[in-house]
């Protein structure tokens, strides 16, 4: 079994890590299939065999799966996790005219999904601690025209749920959760993407339930919004050659389904794993690198560490450090959306959102997959000890 046993003690052994590795990569995709190759490929194989590739038995089933998974009562795949986000707004009532606050700091789909709707993004600050997106922001951003709002559950932890739905009550708006990187996470006992109206998840091959291609899902417990998914993916249809309204061509194909239902029979196990990852590597940094500033929990459920994204000062030079001793990392993000050309129309300024900006200055994502082993970890932490010594 690879990867770091949850169940297992942890042992350090900083001493064999520097001897025997000379690199970590950020993911290691690889590693993954080479414990599922053969359930994989006999799924693949039984949809060669039927030679049914669209909306057949595969979707059909992984919807099911994913909605009991999540704890909804519907899904609907989709071509992607951009798709499900514009698909879900579009189904919970936003278009043209509407305001949709979104955090400034996610990737920009969670943003151009709204302007793809002709409804305007409006950005909102974030809490330092967890990077999620802060309640008071959100507070002072609502407007007679908000729609809706889109908490992203970001680097697979929840964003604090309970007084964004207060809010959504009170002021009578839709909340569609941006689960891209948070399949599995939970707060307060309930499941990410089934909280809201809608819950928009990712198959892109690197999030925590990934696909080998495109894919998406929107899940909900509305029994309207799920009707309306269903014809907004078939150009807004809902019997063949009868559309009412203007939809798209975005539909999960078969192969990429069943491949997702054999992923998804591992999903639990590969989320213990990062959380298990997770935890070394807070205590290796603890002891042994307190200038970097290690994860922040919000204690209201369980953490998926689709990354594990550290703060340090002075990131772009400790990033390539890293990058010389054969370490990967990412900055998930660099550029905070309100301050990207896309949105130069809206008239934000640097200084807007000093904590997003500020994030983006020190966010570092450090190798994190379920297979990643201690010694990996071990040399991570070593050559980030270095790096930021200088
Ligand atoms: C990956 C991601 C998306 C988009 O998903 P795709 O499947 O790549 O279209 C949206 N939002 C967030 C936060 C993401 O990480």
């Amino acid at each position: 079994m690879p990867g770091i046993s949850p169940q297992k003690g942890i042992h350090i052994s900083m001493a064999t890590a520097a001897r025997t590795l000379t690199s970590v990569p950020i993911l290691d995709l690889k590693a993954q299939y080479n414990t599922i190759r053969e359930e994989v490929r006999v799924a693949i194989d039984s949809v060669l065999e039927k030679q049914h590739f669209i909306l057949g038995p595969e979707v059909k089933a992984l919807e099911k799966e994913i909605a009991a998974y999540c704890g909804t009562k519907y899904a609907v795949g989709v071509a992607s996790g951009t798709d499900a986000l514009i698909l879900g707004l579009r189904a919970c009532g936003v278009g043209p005219g509407d305001e949709v606050i979104v955090p400034s700091f996610t990737f920009i789909a969670t943003a151009d999904a709204v302007s793809a709707l002709g409804a305007k993004p409006v950005f909102a600050e974030i809490e330092r601690r967890t990077f999620n997106m802060a309640t008071e922001s959100v507070k002072r951003l609502i407007t007679p025209r908000t729609r809706a709002i889109v908490p992203v559950h970001l680097y697979g932890q929840c964003a604090d749920m309970e007084p964004l739905l207060e809010l959504a009550e009170t002021h009578n708006l839709k909340i569609v959760e941006d689960t891209a990187q948070a399949i599995g996470a939970t707060c307060h006992g309930r499941r990410a993407a089934a909280m809201g109206d809608a819950g928009c998840i990712s198959f892109f091959p690197s999030k925590n339930l990934g696909g080998y291609g495109d894919g998406g899902m929107v899940v909900t417990s509305s029994e309207e919004v799920f009707n309306h998914l269903l014809s907004l993916r078939s150009h807004g249809s809902i019997r063949k050659y009868f559309s009412e309204e203007q939809g798209w061509n975005s539909r999960l194909d078969e192969l990429q389904a069943a491949i997702l239902r054999v992923k998804l029979g591992h999903l639990e196990q590969w989320n213990r794993q990062r959380r298990a990852a997770a935890g070394l590597y807070d205590q290796i940094l603890q002891d042994t690198v307190p200038e970097a500033e290690i994860p922040g929990r919000n204690g209201l459920g369980e953490h998926v560490f689709h990354q594990y994204t550290v703060r340090v000062a002075d990131r772009d030079q400790v990033q390539k450090r890293l990058a010389e001793s054969g370490v990967t990392t990412m900055v998930y993000y660099p550029t905070p959306i309100h301050l990207q050309p896309i949105y130069s129309s809206l008239g934000y300024h640097p200084g807007d959102l000093p904590v997003t900006e500020a994030a983006c200055r020190q966010a570092l994502s450090l190798p994190m997959f379920p297979e990643i082993t201690v010694e990996q970890i071990e040399y991570v932490c070593a050559a980030l000890r270095q790096a930021v010594k200088g």
